[in-house]
C-alpha cells in the first residue's frame, strides 16, 4: 500500500504538522523539526514531544511514514575543518531530535565538495560523518536523497549514494530517499517507459532496493540532465502524467513515505487524492 503526503509546516510546534497532514488527508509526512535556516535552535520541550507523539497516535498516523527533513545549511562534505564541525554537530542535533520524537528516519542532502576535494574523498568523509552520528543514537537511519547536481552537491548519481553506504558501519541504519524531480534533472529519464525501467534497474544494481526508504514525488520544471532542481506541480512538468500512473502502480514504493514537494500547497489535497486515483 502507498503511504502519501506532503511536506508541511510545522510553525507553532512540531504539534502542527500533524495537523496539517491530517487536514490535506495525507497518511504520511515530512516536517523540519527546528528552524531550518539557522545553526543552532532551541532544544524540543518536553510538552512539544508529548502533543506531537499524541496527535500521532490520536490522528491514526503510524510513525514510520513520518519523514523529517534535515537543515540545509548542513555539508557533511565540507572540505573545511571549521565549518564540517558546525554541520558534526547540527547533523547529530537532528538525529537526535528524530530520536526524541520517536520517529525513525532523517531524510538529509549527502553534502558537496565546494571544488576543494575529490568527489571520492568527499562522499568517504560524509560516510565517517554518519558513522559519528549513528554511533550516539538509536533507532534513527539516516535516509540519503538523491539530489539533482547542482553545483557541486554530490548524490546525483547512483554510484555515489552506493559508495556512501559502503562506507557506513550500521548497514541496517542508512538508506536512500529516491527524489523523482532530482532523479530527472540528473540524468535519469524516468519520464519514459524504457527510461524508467532502465533507471530502477540501474538503482536495483547500483544500490538496491533493500536501502530504499522513502519517496519525494515531484515533477520537475527542467528537463533530464539539466542538473537544475526546480519542483513543478504533479503532472505539469516534464514527468508528466504517464509517469505518475506508472508510479503508484510499482509495488516498489509500498509501505514508506511518499512525500510530495511540489510548489502549491494548497493543492496538495488534490494532488493526493488524484494519486490514490490512479
Ligand atoms: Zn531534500
Ligand atoms: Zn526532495
Amino acid at each position: 500500500m502507498k503511504h502519501i503526503g506532503a511536506h508541511v509546516s510545522a510553525s507553532g510546534g512540531v504539534g502542527n504538522a500533524v495537523l496539517a497532514a491530517e487536514s490535506i488527508g495525507a497518511d504520511a509526512f515530512a516536517l523540519f523539526t527546528r528552524n531550518q535556516k539557522t545553526w543552532v535552535s532551541k532544544p524540543l520541550t518536553a510538552d512539544e514531544v508529548y502533543t506531537f507523539k499524541y496527535l500521532l497516535k490520536e490522528r491514526g498516523f503510524d510513525s514510520q511514514y513520518v519523514l523529517p527533513h534535515d537543515s540545509y545549511l548542513i555539508n557533511l562534505g565540507n572540505p573545511n575543518e571549521e565549518n564540517l564541525i558546525k554541520s558534526r554537530n547540527a547533523f547529530l542535533d537532528e538525529m537526535q531530535r528524530a530520536q526524541q520524537l520517536g520517529l525513525q528516519l532523517l531524510n538529509f542532502h549527502p553534502g558537496s565538495h565546494l571544488n576543494l576535494m575529490s568527489e571520492d574523498a568527499c562522499l568517504d568523509q560524509i560516510a565517517q560523518e554518519i558513522n559519528l552520528a549513528l554511533d550516539k543514537t538509536e533507532g534513527v537511519t539516516a535516509v540519503i536523497e538523491n539530489t539533482a547536481g547542482q553545483g557541486t552537491n554530490l548524490g546525483y548519481k547512483f554510484s555515489q549514494i552506493a559508495r556512501i553506504i559502503r562506507g557506513v558501519n550500521d548497514k541496517s541504519r542508512v538508506g536512500v530517499c529516491i527524489d523523482t524531480c532530482h532523479t530527472l534533472a540528473a540524468g535519469y529519464d524516468i519520464s519514459t517507459e524504457m527510461g524508467y525501467q532502465f533507471t530502477f534497474d540501474e538503482f536495483e544494481r547500483e544500490i538496491g532496493f533493500e536501502y530504499l526508504r522513502a519517496i519525494h514525488l515531484n515533477d520537475s520544471k527542467k528537463g533530464a540532465g539539466s542538473r537544475v532542481d526546480r519542483h513543478e506541480t504533479l503532472g505539469n512538468g516534464m514527468l508528466g502524467k504517464d509517469f505518475f500512473a506508472r508510479f503508484m502502480h510499482d509495488t516498489c514504493f509500498d509501505d514508506m513515505p511518499i512525500i510530495l514537494e511540489t510548489p502549491e500547497p494548497t493543492i496538495w489535497a488534490q494532488e493526493i487524492s488524484w494519486l490514490r486515483s490512479l
